[in-house]
């Protein structure tokens, strides 16, 4: 046990339960503080002074800050660069450690790198762990050393590896005495003085913290059986709604991971095998970081989009003429979340209806999903579009309004959004353009008045979709 004290920097995984860093850091040094950044190099780059996830992030460490606080120790906030905050504070605490858990991402690994280097300088240990998925890295490869591009693959390897040992909590209470109280006295920046402010977050029910995921959690876990059957339509409560928590890591993936094998029954086996997917593409990610830019398939790397500006202005206004896509643009402008089956139909939509450069529908989504996670993200959209490792194929082209009858069968979802077409039919709601005039009239909708009518043709663009991509696959070199 080192006398000297460590210092654990918290980042995506804002709680003090189940915590990788905090638990090695508690266990190996007498006293250890804790230090939270406002990085202003993420800050910098968001483009509304409101926005839910600061404030999430803001109200979830004021918890975490309390919780540490209640066992003796507490948690400094700082707001800057965390390349120079983390080297300073270090130092001024005169640590001889600073200890995190790992990130995957390109940038962030490229800081960890920077913030690693400054603290060697000063003769600081920086260590990192494992925390936020169950594998990570090389823990999970092909027999001949390489990373799974194929979700089923990787599925079947992750649940072959898996045992108790990898779900196991990190007893953070055991070594509860070792936590430092605040060095200074210090308050909290305000969101005002960070430059942003108060959004509707709270009123949309979204409740931050480690208590807000647990809320979470209890109302799920007697769901989760009937996650199979139920997790594909947006107008009903079947889905955990906890992907936020996840994104900031305010509950722990491996209580999340243990709670859904222990039931082990067909919903919560799909659920567990979304966690996968989480695990799936943080690898992807990690392995071949150029996703994030451009296509995972070479093959489409140039294909030509027709980036059309008024369609795209439609799409993210929730004006295209099409109810399920204009219901589901209303629901992420209006809450910062949608539902899973909505963003696979509105990112096919973008791409195989509008012609439009996914990664424009990627960058919508980072700007305005409260879960923005950029694995996730840039995997969910690559998967719709197409260009991905493990994609929809590229002639799979969903067609909004057998979708829209399908996932929303009674219209619930596209009434609760787009009340304007509250008069039309289950049947007609769907497609309004081809509801008889009299219908139409009769629900008081003058069509391109009250609602646009449709931007495209789905099937006029269904050909072009498929002839842009057949154009790409017969002039890629890497193709003879
Ligand atoms: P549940 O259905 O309850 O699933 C449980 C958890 O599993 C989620 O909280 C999430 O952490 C994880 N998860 C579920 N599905 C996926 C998936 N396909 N990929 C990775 N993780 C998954 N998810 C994000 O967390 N952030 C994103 O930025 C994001 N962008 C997406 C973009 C597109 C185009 C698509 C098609 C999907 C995207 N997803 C993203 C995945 C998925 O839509 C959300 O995780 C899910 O809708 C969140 O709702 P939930 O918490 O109720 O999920």
């Amino acid at each position: 046990m080192e006398q000297s004290p460590a210092l654990v920097w918290f980042r995506r995984d804002l709680r003090f339960e189940d915590h990788g860093a905090l638990y090695h850091a508690l266990k190996g040094h007498a006293r250890v503080f804790c230090v939270f950044v406002f990085d202003t190099d993420i800050l910098a780059a968001l483009p509304k002074p409101e926005d839910r996830r600061v404030e999430f992030i803001w109200r979830s460490v004021k918890e975490l800050d309390a919780t540490l606080q209640a066992h003796g120790g507490g948690l400094t906030v700082l707001h800057g660069r965390a390349t120079e905050e983390i080297p300073r504070i270090a130092k001024q605490l005169a640590v001889a450690a600073v200890y995190t858990n790992h990130d995957y991402e390109p940038q962030a690994i490229a800081r960890d790198q920077a913030v690693a280097g400054s603290l060697a300088e000063q003769r600081i240990d920086f260590y990192t762990f494992k925390d936020q998925v169950i594998f990570e890295k090389d823990e999970i490869l092909t027999q001949a050393g390489r990373p799974y591009t194929v979700f089923t693959h990787y599925k079947n390897a992750w649940l072959k590896k898996l045992d108790g040992f990898f779900l196991k909590a990190y007893p953070v209470e055991k070594y509860i005495t070792h936590l430092a109280p605040l060095s200074v006295e210090q308050s909290m920046p305000s969101l005002e003085s960070m430059g942003f402010r108060t959004t509707n977050l709270l009123q949309l029910g979204i409740q931050p913290g480690t208590s807000g995921a647990r809320a979470l959690l209890q109302d799920f876990q007697s769901r989760m059986v009937g996650y199979k059957d139920r997790r594909d339509f947006p107008a009903i409560k079947g889905v955990s709604y906890l992907s936020i928590h996840n994104r900031f890591g305010t509950i722990s993936i491996r209580e999340l991971a243990r709670i859904a094998a222990a039931e082990n029954n067909e919903g919560a086996n799909i659920w567990l095998s979304e966690l996968i997917w989480r695990d799936f593409y943080f690898n992807i990610l990690y392995h071949f970081p150029h996703a994030a830019e451009r296509s995972f398939k070479s093959e489409y790397a140039q294909l030509k989009f027709e980036n059309d500006e008024y369609h795209f202005k439609a799409w993210c206004e929730a004006r295209t003429g099409y109810p399920i896509i204009d219901a589901a643009m209303r629901q992420i402008n209006q809450t910062g979340f949608m539902h899973n089956r909505l963003r696979m139909i509105v990112a096919s939509f973008l791409m195989k209806d509008l012609l439009i450069d996914w990664r424009w529908g990627e960058k919508y989504f980072a700007d305005h999903l409260n879960d923005f996670d950029l694995a996730a993200n840039n995997g969910g959209w690559q998967w719709a579009a197409s260009t991905g490792c493990d994609a929809q194929p590229y002639f799979r082209i969903f067609n909004p309004v057998t979708q829209s009858q399908k996932f929303d069968p009674d219209g619930k979802f596209i009434r609760r959004y787009v009340p304007e077409l509250q008069g039309l039919s289950s049947a007609e709601i769907h497609a309004p353009w081809l509801a008889r005039p009299m219908d139409i009239a009769a629900a008081g909708i003058v069509l391109g008045k009250h609602y646009p009518k449709p931007i495209v043709d789905h099937a006029t663009m269904r050909v072009r979709a498929l002839a842009l991509f057949q154009v790409a696959k017969t002039s890629d070199p890497t193709q003879s």
